[in-house]
């Protein structure tokens, strides 16, 4: 125990002990330190929490309180706007300073000059860190120096930047101050549904939480690396890493998934193509984390300001049946009740699901946005914004509105055997082969199977008139 005061650890979505600069940095001192986590449901523009996610920061945040313990420590949870507890936190303990990971969504930057500022009124020293990409937004730029607006090129930009990416150990021990600051009670902020408890299927899937994440890591190195680019769009098989909620809640870092991934690629010995097909993905992150560092608006408004005047369709029926996996369309339905069900859906499927509610549908990309923000249990401001502006055509770099994704076709490519669709479809059980893809069509099908909501045909030509009528105008 030090008797100097402590400095404030501020933690936000970097749920780590391990590769955490901040928190390095604050024990390299020697001053007592004082884990803080801060529920804020009330700063103006922050999009609170889904239900998913919810579920998921209580179990994350309960195992690093366990792992700071281990270390002599412990997390002190309080509620509210960010910047008003922080200042009262800091007044309450003497803190000699407050050290926290910075964030990208739109608010951060605003809030954390904020903070900054307050910090410096109050004598308190306020040190902000990166930790959370590989690549600042501001270190990778074209040669004009202005943002990447394109994937290739700022994928390349990025290796030539270095692929050495260097990690921080978990620190030994962690001082703690000569007395704890009061903390809310975990359980009693809720986060865990009660009544009813629809969170089994999330309970199944997952381990919030550091461990879990490096467990992830590891079987996906030993067994899926090296197939990953032919099976990652195989939604009947578990060919991916399933690392993005813990990603996204910093359970592991960039950098340590990308040490361990070239450690594993230098020992195997076999050829590499899939881990580096594996770390493209970790850069698509960045660059969505980028997109919305240097467009903070693409959560809100098209990145292509011509589909300002698109002719979204506004369809209560069809949302909810797209929401509740009854649009007739097995591999859509199969992902969005896999989502329902684990909190994840396969990247593919949500590609295709993506496109049927935006094309098919005509039903405006934000509204998937919000349905995926409160479902997922990785849902991401910058990835899932960047991600849907992307199929409906309208983002950075995004696929061609033409481009209307044909659900059966792309059923029986990518699960060509129907298993993906039996599992979560079980109505469609009796189906076998690919025929489960397109069930109206065969006799002695399910008769508690709904039929299409859309035809394909008619939907796909509705789609292409409508983006006509943005072009001409
Ligand atoms: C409509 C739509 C919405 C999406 N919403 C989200 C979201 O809210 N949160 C989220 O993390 N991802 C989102 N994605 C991207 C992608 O589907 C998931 O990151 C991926 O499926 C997670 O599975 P994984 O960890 O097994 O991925 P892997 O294939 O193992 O990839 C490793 C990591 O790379 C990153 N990554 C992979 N694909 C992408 C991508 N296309 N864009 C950005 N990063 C990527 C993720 O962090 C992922 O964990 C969305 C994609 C679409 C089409």
């Amino acid at each position: 125990m030090s008797r100097s005061p402590p400095i404030l650890l501020w933690f936000r979505q970097d749920l780590r002990a391990g590769d955490h600069p901040a928190l390095s940095a604050a024990v390299a001192t020697g001053a007592p330190i004082i884990p803080l986590y801060i529920l804020d449901d009330e700063t103006p523009g922050v999009w609170k929490m889904g239900g998913a996610s919810r579920w998921w920061l209580h179990g994350s945040l309960d195992a690093l309180d366990a792992k700071l313990r281990a270390l002599g420590s412990r997390l002190i949870l309080r509620c509210g706007t960010a910047r008003e507890v922080l200042k009262h936190i800091a007044t309450e303990v003497s803190a000699q300073g407050i050290y926290f990971t910075r964030g990208y969504s739109p608010h951060d930057a605003a809030d954390e000059n904020a903070i900054a500022a307050d910090f410096k009124n109050m004598g308190v020293e306020c040190r902000r860190f990166g930790g959370n990409l590989l690549f600042e937004p501001e270190a990778v730029r074209t040669k004009t120096g202005t943002p990447f607006k394109v994937f290739t090129p700022f994928y390349r930009a990025c290796l030539t930047q270095g692929t050495a990416h260097e990690t921080l150990n978990v620190p030994k021990a962690i001082p703690s101050p000569q007395a704890w600051p009061t903390s809310d009670l975990l359980k009693r902020w809720s986060l865990r549904p009660a009544n009813p408890d629809w969170a089994g299927g999330l309970k199944e899937h997952w381990q919030p939480g550091s461990d879990g994440a490096k467990d992830r890591l590891e079987t996906f190195l030993t067994e899926r690396a090296t197939t990953y680019p032919s099976d990652r769009d195989r939604p009947d098989r578990e060919g991916t890493s399933a690392l993005s909620p813990h990603l996204h809640f910093g359970e592991i870092s960039p950098r340590q998934i990308w040490r361990q991934t070239m450690k594993a690629s230098a020992e195997s010995g076999t050829g590499d193509s899939g881990r580096t097909a594996f770390l493209r993905e970790i850069i698509w992150r960045e660059f969505s984390h980028h997109l919305l560092h240097h467009w903070p608006q693409i959560s809100e408004a098209p990145f292509n300001a011509t589909f300002k005047r698109f002719p979204w369709r506004s369809d209560e029926q069809s949302l909810d049946a797209w929401q509740r996996g009854t649009t007739g369309y097995p591999i859509v339905d199969a992902g969005m009740r896999q989502l329902w069900h684990t909190g994840w859906m396969h990247n593919r499927v949500r590609m295709i699901a993506a496109s049927f509610l935006t094309k098919h549908l005509l039903i405006h990309w934000q509204e998937g946005a919000r349905w995926f923000w409160d479902t997922l249990v990785d849902a991401d401001l910058a990835n899932n914004s960047a991600s849907w502006q992307w199929v409906a055509g309208s983002g950075a770099d995004a696929a061609p509105y033409f481009r209307v994704f044909n659900p059966i076709l792309q059923g029986t490519k990518f699960d060509p055997d129907g298993d993906y669709v039996r599992r979560w479809v079980p109505e469609l059980s009796n189906f076998s082969g690919r025929n489960i893809h397109a069930p109206w069509e065969s006799s002695g099908g399910s008769s508690n199977y709904p039929a299409p909501i859309v035809d394909h045909k008619a939907a796909r030509q509705r789609a292409l008139l409508a983006y006509d009528e943005i072009r001409k105008k």
